[in-house]
């Protein structure tokens, strides 16, 4: 599976990208992730080269019909994305996935990422800042549009290592195996580790007895009633 992500601030990646599973199956080339500036493709007036010789590029513009912050135009993300899916279409049988961030959009979920990982061999994921960006980009791109919650942040980077790191879970290999994916085995959060009795306070917390008891059957019923993950991922 290969990301491309468009992003103002590729290096906010790099110590997620780095660091633990992901860095591994990085490492391992079972996964890749790259990254497009859509700065590069600003041109015109929103390009200045200064007396000194540095450039700048201007992506933002103000909204029409007014309204607070600014909004990232539609021509530099567009031209960033086609020269991706111009690159990648070189090489044969790729199935590509462009993936706009909308707060309000159909809400990610495992069994999205499933699906993405057995359809697509790459995902080019749109980092919106400011208000947003221009909505001709979705028409123009037909991205996909998701959500990755009921909250507003400041920017898709963090929706983008979201996708990246549910995505490439369901990637074979990545997870040392099928079984260390909880999506595919009874699994709850209410998990405990040694000691069995843990003193806080003055008080004892105990580890609840069935997981003591060697009762797999009771174990599992145990599991099941007190399963948290309500993602639908099967
Ligand atoms: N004005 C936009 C709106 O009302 O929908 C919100 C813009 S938000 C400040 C900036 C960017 O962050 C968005 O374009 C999107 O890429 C990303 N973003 C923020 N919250 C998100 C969420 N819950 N899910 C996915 N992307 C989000």
């Amino acid at each position: 599976m290969k990301f491309h992500v468009v992003t103002l601030f590729p290096e906010m990646f790099d110590s997620y990208l780095n660091e633990s599973i992901l860095g591994r199956a990085i490492k391992e080339k079972k996964i890749s992730v790259s990254f497009v500036n859509p700065r590069k493709f600003v041109t015109g007036k929103y390009k200045k080269v200064w007396p000194d010789g540095n450039v700048s590029a201007q992506i933002d513009e103000r909204p029409y019909a007014g309204g607070p912050g600014m909004i990232m135009m539609a021509e530099p993300v567009i031209k960033a994305v086609e020269n991706i899916i111009k690159k990648i279409s070189k090489k044969k049988d790729v199935k590509i996935l462009t993936v706009n961030f909308i707060p309000s959009a159909e809400k990610f979920t495992t069994s999205a990422a499933k699906n993405i990982s057995k359809k697509y061999t790459d995902v080019i994921l749109i980092c919106g800042r400011y208000e947003g960006i221009d909505y001709r980009v979705d028409k123009i791109l037909k991205t996909k549009k998701y959500s990755i919650g009921d909250y507003v942040l400041t920017g898709g980077e963090i929706p983008a290592m979201v996708l990246i790191d549910s995505i490439s879970r369901q990637v074979d290999g990545v997870l040392g195996n099928f079984n260390s994916r909880e999506e595919e085995r009874v699994s709850t959060s209410e998990i405990y580790t040694r000691p069995e009795v843990l003193v806080h306070n003055n008080k004892k917390y105990k580890v609840p007895s069935v997981l003591l008891s060697g009762d797999h059957k009771k174990i599992e019923e145990w599991k099941n009633s007190s399963r948290r993950w309500t993602s639908g991922g099967k």
